[in-house]
């Protein structure tokens, strides 16, 4: 009989080539996790045949009786995990999260203070590229050159100078706890509205394993795929309802047509997960494993940046070795082991090739490795830098534990 496999040979060959890449392989790339069954199945629904142009109750289109009730429960769900008053979770990505807050609260021009791409920040928070660079007048924090943390008098004395109109709180490459409320501070001493991306460390912030930025941000946007362990997808989150209901005329009509009630489905398993206990040991879990594996490489004699981590990511140093992000990375990819390639605060290598890689755990974690399995992949690791041929080891290991 005829399936969906025999029916398009071309891509469900693919598809099964990437599950058992994924199966056989090490997947350290700091915003990537494997999603559960459910998750995936609600992603794959029905749901993805319906148009619902609106929010639940004021749609443009007939038949929304059952997707209103789907973006209701998502809407609820991801409100009780991070304690907001006001959620909207239609935004298709991340960057259309991030959009959606700028087009809501700030002009054209507006100046933005936020954190340096190179010591961490995200392409939406200002790169020359993007559109956040191209529309908006931005000026970048670094950490401090000794401790490589964010050094809140830096923002502070940059945040009087240039009286941004918003500050940025997040990163994609800080292995660091980010104080909130201290940004907060600084943004209420010059009148900014301080937006909070937690894309990275949002299922941290659920399980209660890294302070929550809601009740410090005016505002807070995330991805749903990272930590948090859901469909790819953004959520913004604030305790204002006035924000709140101008963040969602910028997402529709303002820039999206219908969202994408499948993936809004996948959400609210996803949601309904993290608000279960296990999901705390998950997530303590992460941290735990982060931290066995910057040691591990601490003891072979690697510079970890800021000397450890405190959640789900380390960023390690690569031009001791001879190295850089983009070679490392090619002797990494050809042993199956996945990261990404990374620039370092007041990098000396090019931008293109960045100077060290960022390793995280997430997706190891939810294979149910803990700090033991860490010092193993540390040593597949170090000897695949120095050119050996570890694949085989890597596959025998990685096969020993499930994906869900
Ligand atoms: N914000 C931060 C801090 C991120 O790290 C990322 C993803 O890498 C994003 C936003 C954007 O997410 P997406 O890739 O879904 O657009």
């Amino acid at each position: 009989a005829e399936t969906p496999a025999t029916r398009d040979t071309a891509i469900f060959d693919l598809i099964r080539q990437e599950a058992e890449r994924q199966r056989s392989g090490l997947e350290l790339i700091a915003s990537e996790n494997f999603t559960s069954a459910a998750v995936r199945e609600a992603q794959g629904s029905v749901l993805t045949n319906k148009y619902a142009e609106g929010y639940p109750g004021k749609r443009w289109y007939g038949g929304c009786e059952v997707v209103d009730q789907v973006e209701t429960l998502a809407i609820e769900r991801v409100k009780a995990l991070f304690g907001a008053e006001w959620a909207n979770v239609q935004p298709h990505s991340g960057s259309s999260a991030n959009l959606a807050v700028y087009n809501a609260l700030i002009e054209p021009g507006d100046t933005v203070l936020g954190m340096d791409l190179s010591h961490g920040g995200h392409l939406t928070h200002g790169n020359p590229v993007n559109f956040s660079g191209l529309r908006y007048k931005i000026v970048g924090y670094q950490v401090n050159p000794e401790t490589e943390r964010i050094d809140m008098e830096v923002v502070r004395r940059l945040a009087h100078e240039h009286r941004p109109k918003m500050i940025i709180a997040g990163a994609s490459a800080y292995s660091r706890t980010i104080d909130f409320a201290a940004f907060r501070e600084v943004a209420d001493e010059v009148g900014a509205i301080l937006f909070a991306d937690i894309a990275h460390i949002a299922g941290l912030i659920a399980a209660g394993e890294h302070p929550n930025a809601l009740p410090h941000a005016h505002v807070v946007a995330s991805t749903t795929h990272k930590t948090l362990r859901g469909p790819r997808g953004g959520i913004i989150l604030s305790n204002d309802p006035e924000l709140g209901a101008r963040i969602d005329r910028a997402v529709f009509p303002g820039y999206q047509g219908g969202p994408l009630e499948h993936v809004i489905a996948a959400k609210a398993v996803a949601f309904g997960e993290a608000l279960r206990p296990e999901f705390k040991t998950y997530a303590r879990q992460i941290i735990r494993n982060a931290q066995a594996l910057a040691q591990a490489f601490q003891d072979k004699g690697y510079r970890v940046v800021s000397g450890g981590t405190d959640n789900h990511l380390l960023v390690l140093d690569l031009r001791p070795q001879g190295l850089n992000g983009t070679k490392a990375t090619k002797r990494l990819d050809a042993n199956h082991i996945t990261i990404s390639k990374s620039t370092l605060p007041y990098d000396t290598e090019k931008i293109l090739h960045g100077g060290g890689i960022r390793l995280g755990t997430p997706a190891l974690t939810t294979r149910g490795m803990t700090e033991e399995h860490m010092t193993v992949i540390a040593d597949l690791i170090d000897r695949a830098l120095k050119g050996e041929d570890v694949k085989a080891e890597v596959h025998a290991f990685a096969v020993r534990f499930p994906l869900p």
